[in-house]
């Protein structure tokens, strides 16, 4: 087996894309910390769904268990200050003259990832791990690979240390994504995913379907119902299976 790599520090939002990223980051470094933001999300289940995530995944591999370190939350509500969008304001999701979502949120991956990296920094640690997405992305330019080797240029320059930014989502699609966490945690990840994480923008939570929690309209319950659509097909397992 090849040797784990030292650290890294996982952007974890309590989401699918963040939950398989760290099942990823925990099968290939020895120490891993989490991050998450708080900006006041109009919906706070993402955040309130974290430690259940956090413990579950640990019960699923004692080795995980082991390298799964300290979980941090920074206050980021000034996002909500000087930013005003769907994500942060109880208005109706809409795509705007400029061709984007209004879930955008200018420049949050800039400043989550610079944070990240100053945090990472004091922690020791040099991998800073996101579930940037250029393939399903919703038109975010600071999803785009070009912006993150560029900011990783940036913080290794500005802050003279080796930081990397590692995006194992980046060129996969949303079925693609599912079928990385059944490779890496299998069953157990994959039920884990379905049924603990959040990605609806609307924070509908009453309802388990197959493929998890969520209104079932919003463009972030979309991509994920057809991608958990392709990934259980390609299995050739119904819904109940899983
Ligand atoms: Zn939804």
């Amino acid at each position: 087996m090849k040797p784990l790599d030292n650290a890294a520090l996982v952007l974890f939002s309590g989401g699918q894309d963040s939950t398989t990223c760290l099942a990823w980051a925990l099968s290939r470094y020895a120490r891993v910390e989490t991050l998450g933001f708080d900006y006041r999300q109009r919906h706070a289940i993402e955040l309130s769904v974290r430690p259940k995530i956090l413990q579950t995944i640990r019960s699923l591999d004692s080795d995980w268990a082991a390298r799964l370190g300290n979980d941090h939350v920074l206050d980021l509500s000034v996002l909500g200050d000087v930013s005003e969008t769907a994500l942060t304001r109880d208005s109706d999701i809409a795509m705007q003259a400029n061709g984007l979502p209004n879930t955008f949120v200018p420049g949050r991956n800039l400043l989550f990832l610079t944070l990240a990296a100053a945090l990472a920094y004091r922690r020791g640690i040099d991998v800073l791990v996101g579930g940037m997405c250029e393939t399903d992305f919703s038109g975010y330019p600071d999803c785009r690979n070009e912006t993150l080797r560029a900011l990783q240029a940036t913080l290794q320059l500005g802050m003279d240390a080796p930081i990397e930014i590692e995006t194992p989502l980046m060129w996969l699609d949303k079925a693609a994504t599912w079928q990385l966490a059944d490779q890496l945690g299998g069953k157990a990840l994959i039920d884990l995913i379905r049924t603990e994480t959040h990605t609806c923008y609307l924070g509908e939570r009453t309802l388990l379907h197959d493929w998890g929690y969520g209104c079932g309209q919003c463009p972030a319950c979309e991509l994920r119902i057809k991608g958990y659509e392709t990934f259980s097909g390609t299995k050739h397992l119904a819904p109940r299976d899983l």
